[in-house]
């Protein structure tokens, strides 16, 4: 079992966004801004194959994305692990959940918010759904 501290410290690291809803880089989270999504984003959302994608996270709104509110999926366990900075489990991988999570941000990518450094999230007041670019 990894401690929770840790698991924060690397997660940010990578720019995910982490409690309070400020990533790394200070950006503004998912629970922050209600700006208009970009056109041109837009289009590079819904242009998205989940095979682009590292890996999503489906939690409960408003909250921490680092795992304790939610769940991170991975596309390829390989790739994940290198992102993450230690090992992703085979249980972790799923790409069916991938492909259904970026299709419930595609489905909604007006509303969708482009967070930064390859992260899509968009959070239907209940659950946020956040997709990782690689
Ligand atoms: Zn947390």
């Amino acid at each position: 079992m990894i401690p929770v501290d840790y698991v924060h410290n690397t997660i940010d690291n990578i720019g995910v966004v982490v409690h309070d809803g400020v990533n790394a880089q200070g950006a503004r989270g998912p629970t922050g801004d209600t700006e208009m999504a970009d056109p041109k984003k837009v289009e590079e959302l819904l242009a998205l194959t989940s095979d682009q994608l590292v890996s999503v996270y489906v939690g409960k709104s408003g909250r921490c994305a680092c795992g304790c509110s939610g769940k991170h999926r991975y596309w390829d366990a390989e790739e994940g692990s290198k992102r993450r900075g230690y090992a992703v489990d085979a249980d972790e991988v799923n790409r069916g959940y991938v492909r259904q999570t970026l299709g419930t941000i595609q489905l909604h990518a007006e509303q969708a918010e482009y967070e930064g450094h390859g992260i899509w999230c968009y959070d239907d007041g209940k659950k946020m759904y956040v997709a990782y670019v690689r």
